[in-house]
């Protein structure tokens, strides 16, 4: 059954994360609304945030780009690092189940790794030159680790398209985000 393209409203996605005890996150250089939670996996306190495609003006982004994608954050000495596994949820009518799932996937202990070298968390990347994907260590930006777990038949397993869509933007300038008491 394919599932049609369903244009989510701000409203809509602001009552959705709030309930869930999101809060709006303003990042510089990302134009559409993003929503933040911190949540503790394998005992690290990280940010979990929803990059929604949803405009500020309350537009939804075009079927094709709308991807509602989930990653985890988490703050270090450097800086702020993606870690995890990124999830993503279409904007169709059952979006509110999907997103549940996502949340639940992305916070799962099973889509968290510790980086073998250096025991920080890792994240799901891409290699450059073949398109599959890795688990490498989020610090590698920082102190050149490494260390990386996994082989093709796994990477490809673990693709997500996601992956393309981290950039830096999202990361650079992003004040940690505390959620209120
Ligand atoms: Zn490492």
């Amino acid at each position: 059954m394919a599932a049609h393209f369903y244009p989510i409203t701000r409203d809509e996605i602001h009552e959705f994360f709030v309930g869930l005890g999101f809060v709006p996150l303003k990042l510089k250089g990302v134009v559409e609304l993003v929503y933040a939670k911190i949540v503790r996996v394998g005992g690290h306190r990280l940010s979990l945030r929803c990059f929604t495609a949803v405009n500020p003006n309350g537009e939804c982004r075009e079927k094709g780009t709308d991807a509602i994608r989930l990653q985890l954050f988490m703050r270090v000495e450097a800086g702020i690092v993606p870690v995890g596994r990124p999830q993503k949820c279409l904007q169709v009518e059952s979006w509110r189940a999907n997103l549940r799932k996502a949340i639940e996937r992305a916070t799962d202990l099973n889509n968290f790794r510790l980086c073998p070298a250096c025991g920080n968390p890792q994240v799901v990347r891409q290699n450059r030159s073949n398109g599959d994907d890795f688990w490498g260590c989020s610090l590698f930006r920082f102190t050149g680790c490494k260390g990386k777990r996994g082989n093709a038949q796994q990477a490809a397993q673990e693709r997500t398209p996601l992956s393309r869509a981290r950039g830096p933007a999202s990361i650079r300038g992003a004040a940690w985000h505390e959620p209120p008491r």
